[in-house]
C-alpha cells in the first residue's frame, strides 16, 4: 500500500516479501546479519486476523523473542530486530513504522562495530548460532508455539538466564560403539550427513559437522539404543577406524 500510494520511507532498505510472517526462519534473521545488515524488521499481519488457522504472526512473533534473547547473549543490541503487525491497508503506518526504525538503526551505527565485537569476532559469532538453530527450535519448540495475547507477557517468554543455559548446556550426540549395530538408518537420515559408517562398519558422528538435530536418536531403532545424547561433560573420542568393522556375536560363536 505504501508504494502504491507513493509513500515515502527510508531508502536504505531491503524489502523481502514472503507469504506469511511464519514463513520468517531463525536462521534468515541470523543470515541476514551476517551478511551484513545492520537491523531486521519483520512486518506481519494483525494478531488473531489472520486468514488462515495456521496464525503464523505468533510464530514469528516467538521467533523473534527468541531472537532477540540470544542476540544479548552474543552481545548485540536486541533492538535491531523488530516486529510489527498491521494489515495491509495500513501504508501510512508502515511507511512511518520503517522511518522510525531506519532512524532507530542509522543511530545504533553498524552491526558489531557499535556493540565493540570486531568482524570475524561478530561472523564466528553467528555462524555458531547459527549452527544449533535447528537444536535451538528443539529444544524451545513448546514455547515457540505460544499464543501470547498480552504484550506485557512478551519479556517473560524467554529468560536471559535460559538462553545462557540453553547453549552452555548444549547437547551433543554420540553413538555408543558397542551398541551401534550398522544399520546405517542413522547415517541416511542425518541431514547434513555428519554420520561416518556403511555396510558392518560401527558408525561416528563427526561432531564438526553435526547440527544437533536430533534425528539420529529418533531414528535409532529402539533395541539397538546406541544414539546418546550428552550434556555437561566432553564427548568420548571416536573409536579408531581400524577397530570399526562390526563383529556380530552369532559370528562370532561360529
Ligand atoms: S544430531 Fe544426529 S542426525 Fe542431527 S546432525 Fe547430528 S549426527 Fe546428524
Ligand atoms: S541407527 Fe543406531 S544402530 Fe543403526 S547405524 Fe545408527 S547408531 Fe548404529
Amino acid at each position: 500500500m505504501s508504494g502504491v500510494s507513493r509513500l515515502q520511507y527510508t531508502t536504505e532498505t531491503r524489502l523481502i516479501r514472503v507469504m506469511c510472517s511464519g514463513r520468517v526462519d531463525l536462521e534468515f534473521v541470523l543470515r541476514a546479519f551476517s551478511n551484513g545488515m545492520d537491523g531486521v524488521f519483520i512486518g506481519g499481519c494483525r494478531l488473531n486476523e489472520c486468514n488462515y488457522i495456521t496464525h503464523g504472526n505468533y510464530d514469528a512473533l516467538n521467533m523473534v523473542l527468541l531472537c532477540r534473547r540470544i542476540m544479548e547473549h552474543i552481545g548485540l543490541n536486541p533492538e535491531r530486530l523488530r516486529i510489527e503487525f498491521m494489515t495491509s491497508a495500513e501504508g501510512i503506518l508502515f511507511a512511518e513504522v520503517m522511518s522510525e526504525f531506519g532512524n532507530e538503526i542509522r543511530e545504533l551505527g553498524p552491526l558489531g562495530t557499535a556493540e565493540g565485537i570486531e568482524p570475524d569476532e561478530l561472523k564466528a559469532k553467528l555462524a555458531e548460532v547459527a549452527k544449533l538453530v535447528p537444536y535451538i527450535k528443539r529444544v524451545k519448540n513448546e514455547k515457540l508455539a505460544s499464543r501470547l495475547e498480552n504484550p506485557e507477557d512478551y519479556d517473560a517468554l524467554f529468560t536471559r538466564d535460559e538462553i545462557d543455559r540453553l547453549f552452555s548446556e548444549v547437547i551433543s550426540y554420540y553413538i555408543a560403539p558397542e551398541k551401534c549395530q550398522a544399520c546405517m538408518i542413522c547415517a541416511r537420515r542425518c541431514p547434513v550427513e555428519a554420520i561416518t559408517g556403511g555396510k558392518n562398519q560401527i558408525h561416528v558422528i563427526e561432531q564438526e559437522i553435526c547440527i544437533k538435530c536430533g534425528t539420529c536418536l529418533e531414528a535409532c531403532p529402539t533395541r539397538f539404543g546406541a544414539v546418546m545424547e550428552i550434556a555437561g561433560e566432553p564427548v568420548p573420542p571416536p573409536i579408531p577406524e581400524e577397530e570399526r568393522m562390526l563383529v556380530r556375536k552369532d559370528k562370532e560363536k561360529g
